[in-house]
């Protein structure tokens, strides 16, 4: 495994791999990997005759009275889960290799897209994301992108990055990896006492449950979403959204229709969790 601080390395190195007719699939994370991380890793070197991850907490994606400075950088623990796993290439540039002095250009989402679900509380969020991530396709190249879908409405904007702006990159979106009482993996999960841990399986409890209901036409899904709400809030400290969306447009439903999504984002104790199911109906 070469570890690449530089982009312009990085790029000469996977012009170099393409040129020899690799095939490349692209991990991007912020670190602090868990099997989560690892399983998107383990999809790409199945598809790929090389694969990348990267680590870079995006300053870019955290609002002023987020966890940029608290966030996670374990990275000599990192580094080792990713020689186990045998991949090619780690990219781990510094703040100022990505946003050099000087910097001036921002990518700019729908609003449609970024400013509802996770991006009403986040104002910025998404932008910062996918302004980020072009830069990181831009350096990879032409590749598939692993993403997890734990991040679902990341992973929309993505994939509208992706489409939009022509990148010749095919995004891979792998299910959610979950510990053993559902809890959704993730980096943020170690910020929690065992008491807020406890708490926190209610997010998938909740969300599954609901889903279920629905499934089983136990009532209308305003109703539905109401009592889910309820339950959510007697275990959480605060609910900030629990929606059924069209997993297409992530536009709010009214109906039970054949695919939906149910998403929520909660805090737990100061810990924002998020998480989502994907519902069909038959
Ligand atoms: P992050 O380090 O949080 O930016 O996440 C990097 C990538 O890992 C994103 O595509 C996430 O959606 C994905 N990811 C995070 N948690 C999980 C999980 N529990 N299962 C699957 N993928 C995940």
């Amino acid at each position: 495994m070469k570890i690449v601080p530089s982009p312009q390395k990085l790029q000469r190195l996977l012009e170099g791999e393409r040129g020899r007719r690799k095939t490349i699939g692209f991990v991007p994370t912020m670190g602090a990997l868990h099997e989560g991380h690892l399983s998107l890793v383990r999809a790409s070197r199945r598809l790929n005759d090389i694969t990348v991850a990267s680590i870079f907490v995006n300053p870019l994606q955290f609002g002023p009275r987020e966890d940029y400075q608290q966030y996670p950088r374990p990275f000599a623990a990192d580094k080792r889960l990713l020689l186990k796993e045998k991949i090619d290439y780690l990219f781990f540039p510094s703040v100022r290799d990505l946003y050099p002095p000087g910097n001036r250009i921002r990518v700019c989402v729908d609003p449609k897209l970024s400013r509802i679900l996770c991006g009403k509380y986040r104002p910025g969020h998404f932008d910062g994301v996918a302004t980020v991530v072009a830069k990181l396709l831009n350096i990879v190249g032409t590749c598939r992108l692993y993403l997890g879908s734990k991040d679902y409405q990341q992973a929309a904007v993505l994939k509208c990055l992706v489409k939009d702006m022509n990148f010749n990159v095919q995004v891979c979106v792998m299910p959610t990896v979950r510990e053993g009482d559902g809890l959704a993996m993730s980096s943020r999960n170690r910020y929690l006492s065992l008491e807020e841990r406890q708490r926190a399986a209610a997010l998938f409890r909740v969300l599954f449950e609901l889903k279920r209901q629905i499934l089983e036409r136990k009532g209308s899904l305003s109703f539905l979403k109401r009592q889910a709400l309820g339950k959510l809030r007697a275990a959480v400290d605060q609910v900030q959204y629990l929606e059924v969306v069209d997993p297409q447009t992530l536009a709010p439903i009214s109906q039970i229709q054949s695919k939906m999504i149910a998403l929520t984002a909660c805090f737990v104790g100061k810990t924002r969790l998020i998480d989502n199911v994907i519902i069909t109906a038959s």
